[in-house]
Order: structure tokens, then sequence, then C-alpha cells
């Protein structure tokens, strides 16, 4: 059984921590939660103090990666088994990521697509970040940050 990195409680079999309400995401899992309806980890986030956290497979620390000053959400990577959101953040993302799509209007489907083709090339596609890159706009923010966290 996984511990808890941030409060060392034991995970739930989802990698749910039901005592601060983090979640931990394996590789692949964080891009498909920040669009699902109904995603892990979605509690409010119970004091804890800010430090580095040790990954809950190899317990090497995490690197904390902020995603977009505006958010203030910061996410803690293992590049090799995933990463780590306290409670709430997932919900901040989610928002922060609807939003976005609303300020897109209609294109937004084609950018669904776009971001969907960039997050098949998770990890190791180094095409599909380039085009990524090459697109200024919000969804490819997300996609980018999401490829680029475990760079
Ligand atoms: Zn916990
Ligand atoms: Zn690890």
């Amino acid at each position: 059984m996984k511990k808890c990195p941030r409060c060392e409680g034991d995970l739930l079999a989802d990698d749910r921590c039901a005592r601060c309400h983090g979640a931990w995401y394996d590789l692949g899992e964080l891009e498909q939660a920040i669009t699902s309806s109904t995603p892990k980890g979605t509690g409010v986030q119970a004091t804890m103090p800010v430090r580095y956290l040790r990954c809950p497979v190899c317990e090497t620390l995490m690197t904390p990666r902020v995603w977009e000053r505006r958010s203030g959400v910061v996410v803690d990577v293992c590049q090799a088994h995933g990463a780590w959101l306290d409670g709430g953040e997932l919900d901040r993302l989610r928002e922060w990521t609807a939003s976005a799509r609303r300020a897109r209007g209609p294109s937004a489907d084609a950018e669904e697509q776009r971001l969907e083709r960039a997050a098949s090339g998770f990890g190791a596609d180094a095409s599909a970040r380039a085009y990524v890159a090459s697109d200024s706009s919000i969804a490819s923010d997300l996609a980018d940050f999401i490829l680029g966290i475990f760079r």
C-alpha cells in the first residue's frame, strides 16, 4: 500500500488520501483527471506544512512544478512514476481549464482534439511537444504543462 507523501497516512486503493484529500496520479492519469467528469481527489485540503514530498512509489524527492502563476497550483512530480496533487488543486486546474475553454469559443472542439493528440504523445513524442509549443492558445498551455512536468 502506498503512503501519502503529504501526511504519511495510507492511500486508498485508488491512490487518494482520506486524511488530507490529496491524490496520486500515475503517469498518464493526470490529463485524464483534468477532463474527467468524475475525478478523484477533489476534497478540500487539510492544513499541511509546505515541504518537499517524496514519491509514494520510489521515495525520491519530487519536483514541485507551478501550473501557471495565475492558478497558483503546485504539482509535485516524480518523472518516473507520476504526480501528486493536494486536495482542491485538481478542482482549481479543472476550473481554470473550463474557463479557458469558454474563452476559446467556437473553436473549442478543434482545440480539444488538438489537446488529445498532444496528450497521446505524452512523455516521448517530441513532435507533439513541438506542435504544442508552436500554439499560444490556452489549451496548448495546458497540454504543454502536462507534457512538460515529466520532461
Ligand atoms: Zn494525506
Ligand atoms: Zn517515483
